[in-house]
């Protein structure tokens, strides 16, 4: 008997694609095969499932103009199965609007009923299947998970948000600050060393308000695990970043010397409304501190363009915040109006046009900073951990990371994928490093 198919397709940040590993473990257990293929024709997948995204309404009206999409195969194929998950589901407009609109997706669950993934594959047999309550605490650790890529692998070691920033839909959908054992964490580590992974990234909504251990602490154990070379966390608050912390990353040399340090504003009038609990001022004393005990960290953040009580001279203080701080790279995003959150009842000061004007300023004034960032890394030779086959080049393009996270491209042969090799920076463009094998460390 030929085995069904799944396909999981996933959208939004690491958390999601972490959680679409689990989703594929339970899929694989269930006796699926997994599937990139697309969703046409008799090769099309027995399985879809959409892990999907809150966080900007882009990511959402992405799904629902794919889920249109889907009619028609399901017309051909309806014992094909349609699934919907993530952080969109969680919310009960979003589950209603696809039972009423999508009759023909067979199944909603969020962030909470990943554990019970196993059930709803079963009941959706007979009927279509809405889960979007909060029950459990989400943590299941004992899920099984399909990785991908060996070489590096992200490691969730706490979920949801207590921090309620008055834009982000993150708290409603994920729920409370839950952090997992530092025993399940460790043992996780141990088996990704085990199977050949060198680098781990810890993961959270807020990664640093993990409340098992002083978060320095969690870094040190993780170091620990024998075959880890490096570790690195996403997502800080910088509320939560302790000199402890710093003085862990300043002197564990596994601990990859990389903040990333969301700012989101540079105004304070703008942070407040944003219920962010810091000023301009703290954030640049913040990382004034960690540039002084970590020389040459790199450092990266993200920033709203164009919440609704920016004004223009707000604006400008994000521009100064970037000038002073002179990030290794930034992830800018155009504000987006999340049903629910506080932000979404406060009148836009300015209209859309000028919020892009401002927002294409400030990605002309990173980009100058980037590449100046790395072109002074041209001529010095960097560690870089190789993650695999470039994306162009053929076979002999290797890609990797440096300490600070920059993706470097060099040409090599595929007994270096999975180590540490030197590499002589000779190129340097906004977004990347290109260069030569300087000696085997
Ligand atoms: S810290 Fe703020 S922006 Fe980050 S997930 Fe929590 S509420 Fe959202």
């Amino acid at each position: 008997m030929k085995t069904k198919t799944a396909r999981v397709i996933t959208y939004g940040c690491q958390q999601n694609e972490n959680d679409s590993e689990r989703i594929r473990g339970i899929l694989l257990e269930a006796g699926y095969t997994l599937t990139d293929h697309g969703d046409d024709g008799d090769g099309g997948a027995d399985l879809i499932i959409f892990n999907t995204c809150a966080v900007r309404d882009n990511a959402e009206q992405r799904v629902y103009g794919n889920l249109g999409a889907l009619r028609r195969v399901k017309e051909q194929r309806p014992e094909m199965l349609i699934g919907v998950c993530g952080c969109m589901a969680q919310q009960t407009h979003v589950a209603e609007h696809i039972k009423k609109r999508f009759p023909y997706v067979d199944f909603v669950f969020g962030t909470y009923a990943l554990a019970r993934l196993p059930q709803i594959l079963y009941s959706v047999r007979s009927q279509r299947v809405f889960d979007i309550e909060r029950s459990g605490d989400g943590l299941a650790e004992h899920l099984p998970r399909h990785r991908q890529n060996g070489v590096t692998a992200t490691v969730s070691v706490m979920y949801g948000c207590n921090n309620f920033c008055s834009y982000c839909v993150v708290p409603y959908v994920r729920g409370r600050e839950r952090s997992r054992a530092p025993k399940d964490i460790i043992r996780e580590v141990e088996g990704l060393a085990a199977q050949g992974c060198r680098e781990v990234t810890l993961l959270g909504q807020n990664v640093n308000s993990y409340a098992e251990l002083p978060f320095g602490e969690l870094l040190e154990l993780v170091s620990g695990v024998e075959g880890i070379e490096r570790v690195r966390f996403v997502s800080s608050h910088p509320k939560d970043v302790t000199p402890e912390l710093i003085d862990v990353m300043a002197r564990n040399r596994k601990v990859c010397k990389q903040l990333h340090l969301p700012f989101q504003a540079g105004s304070d009038k703008v942070l407040a409304d944003m219920n962010r609990k810091y000023t301009k001022e703290r954030y640049l004393e913040l990382v004034a501190g960690v540039k002084e005990k970590i020389p040459g960290i790199a450092l990266s953040g993200d920033v709203i363009v164009g919440f609704p009580t920016e004004t223009d001279e707000d604006f400008d203080h994000t521009i100064d915040v970037i000038r002073q701080t002179a990030f290794d790279m930034l992830f800018t995003f155009i504000y987006s109006k999340r049903e629910g959150t506080p932000a979404a009842k406060m009148p836009p000061v300015l209209p859309p046009e000028r919020v892009k004007v401002n927002f294409d300023r400030l990605i002309a004034e990173q980009n100058a900073v980037s590449l100046k960032k790395n072109t002074a890394l041209v001529g010095t030779t960097q560690q870089v951990l190789v993650e695999g086959v470039g994306k162009s080049g053929g076979d002999s393009m290797l890609t990797g990371r440096t300490d600070g996270a920059k993706i470097v491209n060099f040409a090599g042969n595929q007994t270096m994928i999975g180590k540490m090799i030197g590499v002589k920076i000779t190129r340097a463009a906004t977004w990347s490093l290109t260069g030569e094998v300087a000696a085997n460390k």
